[in-house]
C-alpha cells in the first residue's frame, strides 16, 4: 500500500523543504497552503498522516486538524510548530486529534521516526477496525488473541462462554487442556475454529481470529508486578540497610562498594490508560515489566518495583559514567524495537541516576536523591539520562522559599514600584512610562522580577501581585496630576493570568473610578507568548480592554514565533520590539531590514512601534532613520525610584537633549 502523507503550511519554503525530506524517505506527498486547501486534498486523496502547522491564517491547526478528525477519523495528525505553541497543542494531543507535537525547527532523523510511527498507528488502527466489525458482526464465540499469548478483545459471544473478568489471563488458564502445541497449530492460519474444553470441562467450539498476521506465538507469560520484586518504597529502603554487601552497620555505603542507582519512571502510562482503557494499559505494563525483568537479569542489576510507575535499578558492573550510558542505553533498547511498537504506544521513560559515594552517603539518601531527580525532570523535554543534580535541588528549594515569601509579600509592604521612561522620536520628548515591579525581602534581599514574576504566574500570586501594581501606579499617576505632570500613557505589565480572571476588567473600572483617572491613560503591556498561547480568549478580553479605553502593547516581540500578519487578528495598539531583536543593530544590516519591514508592516496594521533595550546612542540613530516611533532603554534612563523619576521628567529637556544632542 502507498503510504499517502498531507503535509499542510502557510509557508511555502517550509512546505517545499519538508516534501523533498520526504519524499525521499518514500511516501506519497501532497502539499497544501491553507486548511481549505488541505480539505479539499483529503477529499480527494483521503491521506493517512496529515502533518500541519498551528498558526495558519483563517483557519489554524487545531481547526483543520478537528475537521480532518470529524470527517476522516482513521487519520493521524501531527502539529508542526514552534515550541512556543506546546502548551496549545497539549489540549490537541489530550482529545486524540493531534497525535504528537513535532518541533520546528525539525530534526530530520526524530521526523522520519515520528511519521514512521503515525504510519504504524494508523495501519494498526485502520486493522483494529476490521476486527471491531469482524467482532460485532457475527454469532460466533470470537476471541482476539496477541502473538505473546494475550487475549485481546472478547466479543459478547465468547464473554458468555468463558469467565473472561480477569485483566490479563494466561491462555492455559483459561483453556487447561489447551498445550503449547496446540496453541501453535492456531496461529498457521489467520482464522480457526477450535474444540476447546473450558474449565468447566464443556467442549465449547471457538472461532478464534489471529490478530496480527505473519507472527508465531512466542510465550506465555505474565509477570505480577510485584512477583520477586520489592514493592515500595519503605521496602526498598529496608532491603538496602540490610544488605551487608552495600551498607555497613550504622547505615553509610561501605567505603569499597561502587554502584549506580537509576530511577526510571514510565511516562506516559495515565495518557495510555485514558486512551485504551485501564485493560490494555494494564496488560502492556505487565509486558514491559517483564521486558524489565529480563533486561535486569542479562545486566546482572537488581530491579525494584516502586508505586507509580516506578523502578530502581541498582548496577555495579560498569567501568565509568559513560559506559553507564551505554549499559543504560542498551537497556531501554528492547522498548524501541517492534514488540512495542506494534501496540501503537510510544513507551519512554525519565531517567535519572545516582552514584553510590558521590551522591549519597547512605542508600537512603541515594534512593531520596534519585527519585527527587526523577520527579524534577519529569516535566522537561529531555530525553538524556539525568545525574542528581544537588545545585538543581537547590534552586527548586529556593523556588519553593520564593514562592512562600512571595504570599506575604503584599501585607508585609515589601514592593515598590520602578518607573522607566519612554521617549517618543517623533515628538522628541518624554511622553510615557513604564512601570515596573520590585520586591524587596527581608531576608531574600532584592529579588529580580525575571525570577519572581515567573514562579508568581505559576503560583498564583501574580493575581494579587498585579491588582497591587495597577492600584500603585494609579496612586503615583494621580499624584503626578497634583504636581502638574501629566504623560500621555503609563503601561503597566499584565499577566495572561490575570487578564484571564473573570472579573478583571470591572475591577481595573473600579479602580480608576476611584483615583479619578482616565481609562485612555493606561497602556496594558501583554507577553507576545501569552497572547499567541490564548489567540480565542485573549482576542474577546483585548477588545473589551480597548472598549473601555485602555491601550493594549505587545510585549517581548520577537522572542516568540508569531507573525505579524497572524497577530494583525488581535486588536494591538502598540508593538514593542524586544531587545534581543535590536542589539546588534548598528553593524548588522539583516537586523536593519527585519526591524525597517516589521515597523512598516505594524504601521500598516495601525500600530506604533516602541523599541526597548536602547542602549547606545548608534542604535537610536538607526532607529530613527527605520521610523520607529518611541525608544526605551538605558540610554534614556534606567527604571527608577518615583520621586527620581518625577525629577527626571520635570528636568527632562535638559538630561535628555544632552543625550540627544550627540545624535
Ligand atoms: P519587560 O516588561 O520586557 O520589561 C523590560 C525589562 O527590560 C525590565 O527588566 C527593564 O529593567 C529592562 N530594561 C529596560 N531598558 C533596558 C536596557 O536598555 N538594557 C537592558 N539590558 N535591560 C533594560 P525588569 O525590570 O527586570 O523586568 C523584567 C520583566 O519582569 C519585565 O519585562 C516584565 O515581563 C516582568 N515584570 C516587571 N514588572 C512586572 C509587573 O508589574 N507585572 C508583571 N506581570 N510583570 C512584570
Ligand atoms: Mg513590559
Ligand atoms: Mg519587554
Amino acid at each position: 500500500m502507498i503510504n499517502k502523507l498531507l503535509i499542510v503550511d502557510d509557508e511555502v519554503a517550509i512546505l517545499r523543504a519538508l516534501s523533498r525530506v520526504l519524499t525521499r524517505a518514500g511516501y506519497q506527498v501532497f502539499k497544501a497552503n491553507s486548511g481549505e486547501e488541505a480539505l479539499s486534498i483529503m477529499q480527494q486523496y483521503a491521506c493517512h498522516v496529515v502533518i500541519s502547522d498551528f498558526r495558519m491564517p483563517i483557519m489554524n491547526g487545531a481547526e483543520l486538524l478537528g475537521a480532518i478528525k470529524d470527517l476522516y477519523p482513521d487519520t493521524i495528525s501531527m502539529i508542526l510548530s514552534g515550541y512556543t505553541d506546546f502548551n496549545s497543542v497539549v489540549a490537541l494531543i489530550n482529545s486524540g486529534t493531534a497525535f504528537r507535537f513535532l518541533q520546528k525547527p525539525w530534526d530530520e532523523q526524530a521526523l522520519f521516526t515520528e511519521v514512521k510511527e503515525a504510519f504504524s498507528t494508523y495501519h494498526n488502527r485502520s486493522h483494529q477496525h476490521q476486527v471491531n466489525l469482524l467482532m460485532s458482526n457475527t454469532a460466533e464465540a470470537l476471541v482476539e488473541l496477541h502473538p505473546n499469548g494475550q487475549f485481546g478483545q472478547v466479543n459478547g459471544v465468547a464473554k458468555q462462554l468463558f469467565d473472561f473478568s480477569q485483566h490479563t489471563i494466561l491462555l492455559s488458564d483459561a483453556f487447561p487442556y489447551c498445550t503449547d502445541n496446540c496453541v501453535n497449530k492456531l496461529f498457521e492460519d489467520d482464522l480457526q475454529t477450535v474444540t476447546l474444553q473450558n474449565r468447566q470441562g464443556k467442549d465449547v467450539e471457538l472461532l478464534l481470529k489471529i490478530a496480527t498476521d505473519n507472527s508465531r506465538f512466542f510465550e506465555l507469560h505474565f509477570v505480577n508486578k510485584n512477583d520477586g520484586a520489592v514493592s515500595n518504597r519503605k521496602q526498598l529502603a529496608a532491603f538496602l540497610d540490610q544488605n551487608e554487601l552495600i551498607t555497613t552497620a550504622d547505615g553509610l555505603i561501605k567505603s569499597n562498594t561502587h554502584f549506580a542507582m537509576i530511577a526510571i519512571h514510565l511516562k506516559n502510562y495515565n495518557y495510555w490508560t485514558d486512551m485504551m482503557g485501564l485493560q490494555a494499559s494494564e496488560a502492556l505494563f505487565a509486558e514491559i515489566t517483564s521486558t524489565m525483568l529480563s533486561q535486569s537479569k542479562q545486566f546482572q542489576a537488581s530491579l525494584s518495583f516502586l508505586s507509580d510507575e516506578h523502578f530502581v535499578l541498582l548496577l555495579d558492573n560498569y567501568k565509568s559514567e559513560l559506559d553507564l550510558h551505554k549499559q543504560l542505553t542498551d537497556f531501554i533498547e528492547p522498548f524501541n524495537t517492534s514488540r512495542f511498537s506494534d501496540k501503537s504506544v510510544h513507551v519512554e521513560f525519565v531517567i535519572t541516576y545516582c552514584i553510590a559515594h558521590e551522591d549519597g552517603e547512605s542508600a537512603q539518601q541515594l534512593l531520596n536523591n534519585v527519585l527527587m531527580s526523577n520527579r524534577l525532570y519529569r516535566s522537561s523535554q529531555s530525553n538524556f539520562f539525568m545525574r542528581y543534580d544537588a545545585s538543581m535541588i537547590e534552586q527548586k528549594r529556593n523556588q519553593l522559599l520564593i514562592s512562600k515569601a512571595l504570599f506575604h509579600a503584599v501585607e508585609n509592604d515589601e514592593l515598590f514600584l520602578h518607573f522607566q521612561p519612554k521617549f517618543d522620536l517623533n515628538k522628541g520628548k518624554i511622553c510615557s512610562c513604564e512601570v515596573l515591579l520590585r520586591w524587596n525581602h527581608p531576608e531574600l534581599g532584592n529579588v529580580s522580577p525575571g525570577v519572581f514574576i515567573p514562579i508568581a504566574e505559576q503560583e498564583g500570586q501574580i493575581i494579587e501581585l498585579g491588582y497591587w501594581v495597577i492600584e500603585s501606579a494609579c496612586i503615583a499617576i494621580s499624584n503626578w496630576t497634583k504636581k502638574g505632570i501629566n504623560l500621555d500613557k503609563v503601561a503597566i505589565n499584565v499577566s495572561g493570568k490575570q487578564l484571564s480572571q473573570i472579573d478583571f476588567i470591572p475591577r481595573v473600572e473600579a479602580l480608576l473610578a476611584r483615583f479619578d483617572i482616565d481609562m485612555s491613560r493606561l497602556e496594558f503591556e501583554l507577553t507576545e507568548s501569552w497572547l499567541v498561547d490564548n489567540i480565542e480568549e485573549s482576542a474577546e478580553k483585548l477588545r473589551r480592554l480597548k472598549n473601555a479605553g485602555i491601550s493594549i502593547a505587545m510585549d517581548d516581540f520577537g522572542t516568540g514565533y508569531s507573525s505579524l500578519s497572524y497577530l494583525s487578528k488581535l486588536p494591538i495598539d502598540v508593538l514593542k520590539i524586544d531587545r534581543s531583536l535590536i542589539m546588534d543593530i548598528v553593524h548588522n544590516l539583516n537586523t536593519q531590514s527585519m526591524v525597517g519591514s516589521i515597523t512598516r508592516m505594524a504601521h500598516e496594521l495601525g500600530m506604533q512601534v516602541v523599541v526597548e533595550g536602547v542602549e547606545q546612542i548608534e542604535q537610536i540613530k538607526v532607529l530613527e532613520k527605520l521610523k520607529c516611533d518611541v525608544i526605551q532603554g538605558f540610554i534614556i534612563a534606567r527604571p527608577q525610584a518615583e520621586d527620581h523619576f518625577t525629577a527626571l521628567i520635570s528636568n527632562a529637556d535638559v538630561s535628555i537633549a544632552s543625550v540627544m544632542g550627540k545624535i
